[in-house]
């Protein structure tokens, strides 16, 4: 397998944090294979990240009690050192991707709630850093201005609510799914991200977002106002996701 170009963006002796007590360390990548070791909440472990090429799904492979063992990626998270702070991390500067994240209790102190007129029909609320909602708001009264009518569907996500995104995920589509980032590993826990879609919500994150007058303005726009799309086809090998026209982050103006 070639490594992916997103997991040298930090050095390799990094450990992997288990965030669930449901882990368990393997002599090979099955989930029925001989257990070499249960591992509980917050055990490290340190080791390469491993795509089994016969079924596509992510591991760990690491050395635990002087043996081999493979350790169930789904089951791990991994903190970027530059991710470790004790106040808002700066705009631009975080290093969020499917092989480096931030501690899963990394939350904002400066979020506010996104105008209920820019949100989807949800009744949820959607939280964003200060200054990005600034930006936001900024952005999508200029769309407003054009005629188009572009709403938030998604902002500040905790860690804790991504373990059951993730979790979810894996339940239907298996540990070979992309879609879903780790707990930890999302870029919405920055607040400084958003999920854009249409009002009439005829494109909710779905590929199709792209072939929108909305995602077209976006496209051409959004740069003007501190914010770039996350997610493209060419980008997949430094991200780790599947493209993602709907997801834009701010960066700072
Ligand atoms: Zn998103």
């Amino acid at each position: 397998m070639t490594k992916p170009k997103g997991m040298d963006a930090g050095p390799a002796d990094i450990p992997w944090i288990a965030f669930t007590d449901a882990c368990i360390a393997r002599v090979e990548p099955r989930t029925d294979a001989p257990v070499v070791r249960r591992l509980a909440k917050g055990d490290t472990v340190i080791g390469d990240y491993f795509v089994d090429p016969q079924t596509d799904e992510e591991w760990v492979l690491a050395t635990i009690d002087g043996e081999r063992a493979y350790v169930p990626r789904w089951n791990l998270c991994r903190i970027h050192p530059g991710n470790h702070v004790t106040e808002n991390l700066p705009y631009g500067t975080e290093i969020v991707n499917r092989w480096w994240g931030l501690p899963i209790d990394y939350e904002p102190d400066d979020l506010e709630i996104v105008p209920k007129e820019y949100c989807d029909s949800d009744p949820k609320e959607y939280p964003l850093r200060a200054e990005a909602l600034d930006a936001l708001l900024a952005l999508l009264d200029a769309a407003r201005a054009e005629d188009l009518d572009i709403r938030v569907g998604s902002a500040y996500r905790s860690g804790i609510y991504q373990v059951g995104l993730y979790t979810r995920a894996i339940d239907r589509d298996g540990p070979s799914q992309r879609y879903s980032a780790p707990p930890g590993h999302s870029e919405h826990q920055l607040g400084t991200c958003v999920d854009l879609l249409d009002a009439e919500e005829k494109f909710v994150l779905v590929d199709e977002f792209k072939t929108t007058p909305h995602s077209a303005w976006l496209e051409s726009n959004a740069s003007r106002f501190g914010f770039r799309r996350s997610y493209y086809p060419e980008n997949v090998a430094d991200t780790g996701y599947i493209s993602e026209p709907w997801h834009w982050r701010y960066w700072g103006r």
